[in-house]
C-alpha cells in the first residue's frame, strides 16, 4: 500500500519540466497581470511567509452568497487574492509551501472537473508539516481533520501537485484525509460529514457532476502508484453525504 506522507515526494507533479513550481518563485512580489502561463503568472502573491503576517485572519470569500460565486465563472476577469483568503467556509488557512504547488487561474485557464480523496497514512499534523515542507513536492488543498475540521492549504485558483498526473493536477481540488487505509475506524462519522460538505461546495463552485466519474480516488488517477484512499474508504456512503450537502448549498443559494 502506499499512502501520500511521508516519503511521497519528489514526484507527484507528474510529467512536469523538472523545476516547475519551485524554480524562480518569490513570495510577494507583483508580477500579476503579465498575462500568458508565463513565468510572471507563476510569481507568488500569497506563500507560507506573507500568509503568517496576516496572523492567522480567515476571510471567507466563497459560498456566501450567489453574487460572490459568480466571479468564478466569468473568464478574464483576474481573481482577488487577499493573505488567509478561503474557498471553503469554515476551513482554517495553513498554507502549504510554495514548492508544493504552482500559480494558475483556475477555472479559467484549466477546468476544475475533478475532486481527489487522499488518506495521509499519517495524523492531521502529519499532513500539515509535510505540505508545508518544501522537499516534499507535493500536497493537497485541503486536510480533513478526525473531528471533521478542514485546513485550507492551497487556493483552488492553484494548482496542486497531488496525484502523480499533471493534468489530473491540473484539473482537480485534492482533499485529504487523516488516518491510514488499513484503519477504517479513522473515518469518523465527523470527518466523512465535514468531507462532503467540502466536496459539495467544490462541485457547486465548478458545476462538477456528483458523480463517482468526477469524485474520484486518488488510486484512480491514471498513472498513480498510490493506493489512497483504499478499500474502507465508503465510497456510497460518502456519494450520498455528498449529494445531500449539495441540496442543503442550493436550497441555502436559492433564498
Ligand atoms: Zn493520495
Amino acid at each position: 500500500m502506499s499512502g501520500d506522507t511521508p516519503g511521497a515526494g519528489g514526484s507527484d507533479e507528474g510529467g512536469t519540466p523538472a523545476g516547475e513550481g519551485s524554480a524562480g518563485n518569490g513570495h510577494g512580489g507583483g508580477g500579476q497581470g503579465s498575462g500568458g502561463p508565463g513565468i510572471g503568472r507563476r510569481t507568488l502573491l500569497i506563500g507560507g511567509a506573507a500568509v503568517l503576517v496576516g496572523g492567522g485572519a480567515i476571510a471567507v470569500v466563497a459560498g456566501q452568497d450567489q453574487a460572490t460565486r459568480l466571479w468564478y465563472r466569468v473568464p478574464g476577469v483576474e481573481k482577488p487574492r487577499k493573505p488567509g483568503e478561503l474557498d471553503h467556509v469554515g476551513a482554517e488557512w495553513v498554507a502549504a509551501s510554495s514548492a508544493n504547488w504552482r500559480r494558475a487561474d483556475r477555472p479559467d485557464d484549466y477546468a476544475v472537473d475533478r475532486v481527489i480523496i487522499h488518506v495521509v497514512q499519517g495524523s492531521y499534523q502529519t499532513a500539515l508539516k509535510v505540505f508545508k515542507d518544501p522537499a516534499h513536492q507535493a500536497a493537497t488543498h485541503y486536510v480533513v481533520r478526525k473531528d471533521g475540521h478542514v485546513a485550507q492549504m492551497i487556493r483552488e485558483l492553484d494548482v496542486a501537485y497531488q496525484a502523480g498526473n499533471r493534468s489530473y493536477n491540473e484539473r482537480g481540488v485534492g482533499i485529504e484525509h487523516e488516518g491510514f487505509v488499513d484503519r477504517p475506524e479513522d473515518f469518523t462519522d465527523a470527518m466523512y460529514a465535514s468531507s462532503a460538505r467540502l466536496t459539495a461546495g467544490i462541485c457547486e463552485r465548478y458545476g462538477i457532476p456528483v458523480d463517482r466519474e468526477h469524485i474520484i480516488g486518488h488510486v484512480e488517477v491514471p498513472g498513480t502508484d498510490h493506493t489512497d484512499p483504499g478499500p474502507h474508504w465508503d465510497w456510497d456512503r460518502y456519494m450520498k453525504l455528498v449529494r445531500a450537502a449539495g441540496t442543503g448549498a442550493r436550497a441555502e443559494g436559492s433564498s
